[in-house]
């Protein structure tokens, strides 16, 4: 079990590799939904440019795999942590499923969007719940401002949600854990990094990440089996 002190403040990342186990595929793992596509006409403001029915496509499939997972053991263990931590627990993913919510947790910082919310590409509307599939060759929904209606997702060359939270977040941090994220995609991959020498890094993960040297401990094994050793089922 990890200890845990009354005053410590715990900051949790989690990536890909927690929805791994609830059979939503990794990014950079084999197999499943990214070999099909190639990222750029995906998942870029250039994408949505160029072919906004390609980039719904793939939204649309990817609301499709994620509506039928469970959420895994790592999903409810953190949702227990929440119970137990309250605000000294802070849960950031770069995941934009919805594992965490249906598992119980209340306060997730989806630093990369969520699948399940729309917004529009021009106006200040804010993100909305959306669990439409929009396949083409259906139009492209439109905003009442004109604007068309986008994932709201962070795509490569956009900012990050949440920043301002995050860093505050990881200014308070006594403890840090990354779960199942390969430690590539900036700026998650350097948080560990931002805390290091201050707050005890921790890793989780079936492999070492790129930045493993940065962290204090590598716990190696699946966040689903792992995580209930460290914090209890
Ligand atoms: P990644 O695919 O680069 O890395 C996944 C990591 O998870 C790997 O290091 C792998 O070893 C590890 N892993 C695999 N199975 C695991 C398990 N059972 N338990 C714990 N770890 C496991 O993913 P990333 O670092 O999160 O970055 C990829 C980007 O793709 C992110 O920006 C993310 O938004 C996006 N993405 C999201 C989802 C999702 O929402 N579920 C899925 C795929 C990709």
């Amino acid at each position: 079990m990890l200890p845990i002190s009354s005053t410590d403040r715990v900051f949790i990342l989690c990536g890909a590799g927690v929805s791994a186990e609830s059979g939503i595929p990794t990014f950079r793992g084999v197999g499943g939904v990214w070999r099909n596509y190639r990222i750029e006409e995906v998942a870029s403001p250039y994408a949505w440019q160029r072919d906004p029915r390609l980039v719904w496509e793939f939204y649309s499939m990817r609301r499709k795999v994620a509506s039928a997972a469970k959420a895994n053991p790592a999903h409810f263990v953190l949702a227990k942590l929440e119970q137990t931590l309250g605000e000294r627990l802070f849960l950031c993913t770069q995941n934009v499923d919805n594992l965490h919510e249906k598992a119980g947790s209340c306060r997730v910082i989806h630093m990369h969007g969520e699948l399940f919310k729309s917004r529009c590409d021009t106006c200040h509307r804010p993100p909305f719940d959306d669990s439409h599939l929009y396949e083409p060759p259906a139009e492209i929904p439109r905003c009442p401002c004109g604007g068309q209606i986008r994932p709201h997702i962070c795509w490569f060359g956009e900012v990050p949600f949440g920043l301002n939270q995050i860093y505050a977040a990881l200014d308070e941090c006594t403890i840090f854990m990354a779960i199942g994220t390969s430690g590539v995609v900036e700026p998650a991959a350097s948080f560990v990094a931002h805390v290091r020498g201050r707050a005890r890094t921790i890793y989780v993960g079936p492999e070492h990440p790129a930045n493993a040297s940065s962290f204090t401990e590598c716990h190696l094994g699946n966040a689903g089996q792992v995580l209930p050793r460290l914090f209890g089922p």
